[in-house]
């Protein structure tokens, strides 16, 4: 049998992006396995926040889809909106354009990318890792990457499918009522807290004069699909949209954790396979970014025949990409906590001046949040004198709703018929 150099498990942003990272690198012998084809659906807000422009030129890929650039961040809790300018704007995609252009990107390199062909089963050896795929194909390489997303077959082998509660995701597309003004700020809406949602509802403008809609909920309490999805309908309704019957769809996602097994001898995840940001549920910038640590390592590994990845989760959590997520899992712990504590911390996030600026900053990629601690702990110490006002604040604000509609956008979206 034949063994390749890699085999990467998965052809999205996290698998395209160690693939173009190892071409980098000059490893030719790479196999890219996808298991649907090309332009599939994803789930998924589309937002490239962070530092995705940062990515994508590190990794000499381009933005070449059709994208709509969203200079604002409006976030809203029942009758408090503030609108953030963001350091440079958030580019929203859809995920089968840009997930389609960067495996077409990729293969015009000369990496081998096939379609429609899943890996179904793994084993470890000690030479090589044998690959079971869905067309009844063995194959074998010196490395497998696994960047098989949030159900991954890697990271099951890797934590033996250990029990946690996922995050949740759920979203739709609807399109904007004909001749109504097109807005290009993007809500973040954190008003279904008061209703026992741990995330928030998003209203992201996509490009088509279309918006993409969704709710995140943090697995601290357990609220199922079907009332998520009520939640979403009744957190739309409040802001003029109407969500179709069977029009969202959802992923269940986990968490990065700074000690959660990412990799062992010949193994490594990238990616969702790895976690998402567990404050705020994104991961495209995340995974490209990831993926340039995945690569170096991968491809040391095969220059030095050492390919046991113990130092990779060190690697991964001490990248600026790591240290992001390792600071937003803390405050989602905060934040999105079971019972009335968040309300602390929700106020300290709304009415601080510098916190949702700090926060809009490091959603546009123009800072990195965990360089700002100082900055953190200064709007700590005024919160601790503030807490009683910036309560009441919040209470009278859950009380009620924005003054107008939040955005013009929002009030003239109307169901997208044909999806329901
Ligand atoms: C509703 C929702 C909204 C979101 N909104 C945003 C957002 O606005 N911004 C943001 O940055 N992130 C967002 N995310 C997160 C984002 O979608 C993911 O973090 C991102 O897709 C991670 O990329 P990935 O390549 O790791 O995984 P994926 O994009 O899931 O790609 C994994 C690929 O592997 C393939 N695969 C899976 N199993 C196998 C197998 N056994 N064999 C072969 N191939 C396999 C899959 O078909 C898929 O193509 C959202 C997620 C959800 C669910």
């Amino acid at each position: 049998m034949t063994v390749r150099d890699v085999i990467v498990v998965g052809a999205g942003p996290a698998g395209a992006a160690v693939a173009a990272r190892l071409h980098q690198h000059g490893v030719r012998d790479v196999l890219v396995l996808e298991r649907y084809r090309h332009p599939r659906e994803k789930p998924c807000g589309g937002g490239l926040t962070g530092h995705a422009d940062e990515a994508l030129a590190a990794l000499d890929l381009k933005l070449d889809v059709p994208h709509l650039a969203s200079p604002t961040a409006r976030v809203r809790f029942g009758s408090f909106v503030r609108t953030v300018r963001l350091g440079r704007p958030v580019n929203v995609i859809r995920r089968d354009e840009f997930d389609a252009s960067l495996v077409a990107q990729v293969r015009a390199r000369g990496v081998e990318i096939v379609e429609d062909e899943g890996v179904t089963r793994l084993a470890v050896e000690a030479d090589r890792v044998v690959v079971e795929t869905s067309r009844g194909r063995t194959l074998a390489a010196r490395v497998v990457v696994g960047a098989d997303g949030a159900a991954s077959v890697v990271r099951k082998h890797l934590t033996g499918n250990a029990k946690a509660l996922p995050h949740r995701l759920f979203k739709a597309e609807l399109p904007v009522a004909d001749g109504a003004a097109v807005d290009d700020a993007m809500l973040y809406d954190f008003t279904p807290m008061l209703r026992g949602v741990r995330g928030y509802l998003w209203v992201f403008p996509v490009h088509d004069r279309r918006v993409n809609v969704g709710i995140m909920h943090y697995p601290s309490t357990r609220v199922g699909g079907p009332k998520l999805i009520e939640h979403l309908g009744a957190g739309l309704a409040e802001v003029g949209v109407t969500l179709p019957a069977r029009a969202a769809h959802g992923w269940p996602v986990w968490g990065y954790h700074p000690r959660a097994p990412v990799s062992a001898p010949r193994l490594v995840t990238v990616g969702d396979a790895a976690g998402i940001d567990g404050l705020t549920g994104e991961g495209i910038a995340v995974a490209m970014e990831q993926a340039q640590v995945t690569g170096d390592a991968v491809a040391r590994a095969l220059a030095t025949g050492d390919v046991a990845f113990a130092g990779y989760r060190r690697a991964l959590r001490r990248a600026v990409v790591g240290r992001e997520l390792a600071l937003d899992r803390w405050l989602a712990r905060l934040l999105y906590q079971r019972g009335d504590g968040w309300r602390r911390w929700m106020s300290l996030v709304l009415f601080d001046p510098d916190v949702l600026e700090m926060y809009a900053a490091r959603v546009a990629g123009s800072e990195v949040l965990a360089d700002q601690k100082l900055r953190l702990y200064g709007a700590l110490a005024r919160h601790l004198w503030r807490a009683r006002g910036r309560g009441r604040a919040l209470r009278d604000a859950a009380g009620g709703l924005p003054a107008g509609s939040p955005t013009a956008l929002l009030s003239a979206t109307e169901p997208d018929r044909s999806a329901s």
